[in-house]
């Protein structure tokens, strides 16, 4: 029994933002700039910290961003404003309302009223539907970057029993419906688990690829990986490190350092399945703004 390879997050996101260099050269011929626009509402550290890094990597890549930041007592009726407003504006192609929202607001209300050309999260139900059909333009971009982990890494899902543990509508569906397509990168037979699941260990243990999107620190631990599977870890959760400056640390919902033993391949948190979300939003970004093509 050998560790697992790691699955380096940092270095594939890397090749991606450099795949866009051309792209974005090529919009720049045509006098188009691709524009990020990001909502920011409230004062949550982690998504400040999540929209200036979004920001910063639309800099990078000579991109055009915007960030809109309001107060956590905007209303509803408010922030469908910003956002039509967003998508009636052409330097924009992109439009992200970054979560979470206060509670006055109803986030999937807000996302209809998105333009679905522009809605670059993937989570107008007009894009959920073309993905569920195979026809996705704009996909979600955690679910997305998986699967190019996954095609990096030469990993082949074909056939493969995927176990994903989670059903949000942000990751656990929409990696499961990515897997289950026809075609390539896909063909695996999916299980989904989730909270009511009653043999979570033995599901899990069935996986030759298994997702982990709970949000539960190291929950997934050596006992319930087969040997050699596949292990890609969604969570990103803090926990309590007083050696640390910030008091904390960063850790996904496996346990890594076990389950790095039986895994052929694992990804690390940090620097595994994050740093792609953020490289398949401006790769959205991108493709928006050449579909709108002004
Ligand atoms: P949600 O809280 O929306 O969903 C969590 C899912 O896990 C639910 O379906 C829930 O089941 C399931 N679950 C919870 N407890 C258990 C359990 N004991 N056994 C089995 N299933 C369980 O989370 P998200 O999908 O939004 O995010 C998941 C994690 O991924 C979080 O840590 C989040 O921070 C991280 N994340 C990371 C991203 C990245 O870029 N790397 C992007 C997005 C999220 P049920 O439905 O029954 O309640």
């Amino acid at each position: 029994m050998t560790a697992a390879i790691i699955i380096d997050g940092k270095e594939v996101a890397k090749s991606i933002r450099q795949g866009l260099r051309p792209r974005i050269a090529k919009l720049k011929e045509n006098e188009i700039v691709p524009g990020l626009a990001a909502v920011l509402v409230g004062d949550n550290p982690a998504s400040q910290t999540y929209v200036n890094s979004k920001a910063k990597a639309c800099d990078k890549l000579g991109m055009y961003s915007e960030v809109i930041r309001k107060p956590a007592s905007l209303s509803q009726e408010e922030l469908i404003e910003i956002v039509e407003g967003l998508n009636a504006n052409r330097k924009i192609h992109g439009i992200l309302v970054q979560s979470p929202l206060p509670e006055q607001i109803d986030e999937p209300e807000v996302t209809v009223h998105l333009s679905p050309e522009k809605d670059v999260d993937g989570f107008h139900p007009f894009n959920v539907g073309q993905m569920l059909i195979g026809r996705g333009k704009l996909l979600p971009c955690t679910p997305h970057g998986i699967i190019k982990l996954l095609e990096y890494y030469e990993i082949s899902t074909e056939g493969k029993e995927a176990v994903v543990v989670g059903r949000s509508n942000i990751v656990g569906k929409p990696v499961a419906v990515l897997l289950m397509q026809k075609g390539k990168m896909a063909n695996a037979t999916v299980t989904i688990a989730h909270s009511r699941t009653s043999n979570l260990r033995e599901v899990c243990g069935r996986a030759d690829i298994l997702i982990a999107a709970i949000g539960r620190a190291n929950f997934i631990n050596a006992d319930m990986v087969k040997e050699g599977a596949v292990v890609i870890d969604v969570g990103i959760n803090r926990i309590d490190d007083p050696n640390r400056e910030k008091g904390y640390r960063l850790v996904g919902d496996v346990d890594f350092e076990s389950v790095k033993e039986k895994a052929s391949y694992i990804t690390p948190v940090p620097g595994g399945v994050g740093p792609m979300t953020i490289a398949m939003l401006l790769s959205n970004t991108v493709t928006a703004a050449e579909n709108i093509g002004c």
